[in-house]
């Protein structure tokens, strides 16, 4: 399996993926908003855009469809549920669905609801997994669920599904965050010295050699996946007086969910 991660260079910070297969030279388009930048890619690596998947069905992930289907005839996948809100869309995908990707890959389909309500993620069983998580987790950070999605919906897929990939999982998101998320971060965790360390490392980066994270490394920066870290409970108290002794994590979750509304 071949990643080819594509900065958009928009204003909404869009990253596209093309995932190639070495043997055949056929890729999937992962949310190809930026149709020239992939249809280039593709291009320059000899590759055949057969199928273009959108992680949900927001403008700035389908916006590129009509464009590369045109170019390629590519067929387009999403969530089974994204059909009214997809238009051209081809194979409705559910809960373990396997995505092909000519001879070699192979991709298996997680129903993640929270951002919308008819969102997808992919992860390959590669030697070192990846996952395609569009808008649901970002790098230090989570999606927001103000376009149509359920923070507590969100929270389950966190602690029901993300939490229990590997950790060498490499993470793909949709959008170039990461300074924004790593500021909230040291906010919530003034404390976090890997939050701090990374900060360091990626503020003023060029998102077209955007540092690859992986599962591991987000339980350790990520907010939203330390929801029983002392000083997060300790700062999320000054906010929220009433917060009980020992909050459970899904509390925890949808308040920090809301105070990112609003940072
Ligand atoms: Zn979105």
């Amino acid at each position: 399996m071949i990643v080819k991660q594509i900065w958009t260079a928009n204003k909404f910070r869009n990253f596209n993926y093309l995932i190639a297969c070495a043997e055949t030279g056929e890729a999937l388009a992962v949310d190809p908003l930026d149709h020239v930048k992939c249809l280039e890619a593709a291009k320059h690596e000899g590759w055949k855009i057969t199928q273009v998947l959108n992680t949900h069905e927001h403008p700035d992930h389908t916006g590129g469809n009509d464009a590369v289907v045109r170019a390629t005839g590519a067929a387009v996948l999403a969530h089974h549920n994204a059909r009214d809100s997809i238009p051209g869309m081809q194979r409705g995908l559910a809960a373990g669905d396997i995505v092909k990707v000519g001879s070699t890959v192979e991709l298996e389909v997680l129903d993640t609801p929270g951002h919308t309500m008819a969102h997808v993620c992919l992860r390959s069983h590669t030697d070192q997994p990846a996952l395609f998580c569009g808008d649901t987790l970002f790098n230090a950070g989570a999606g927001n669920c103000h376009n149509g999605g359920h923070p507590s919906e969100l929270y389950k897929t966190f602690s029901q599904q993300l939490e229990r990939l590997p950790a060498s999982t490499l993470i793909y998101p949709g959008h170039d965050y990461i300074e924004n998320n790593l500021k909230f971060t040291l906010d919530r965790e003034p404390d976090n010295r890997d939050a701090a360390e990374m900060l360091g490392r990626v503020a003023g980066h060029d998102p077209a050699k955007a540092f690859v994270t992986t599962l591991d490394i987000e339980r350790t920066v990520n907010t939203f996946f330390r929801l029983s870290s002392p000083t997060v409970i300790a700062r999320l108290r000054e906010a929220f007086p009433d917060l009980p002794d020992q909050p459970d994590e899904r509390t925890v979750f949808l308040k920090l969910r809301e105070l990112r509304n609003k940072w």
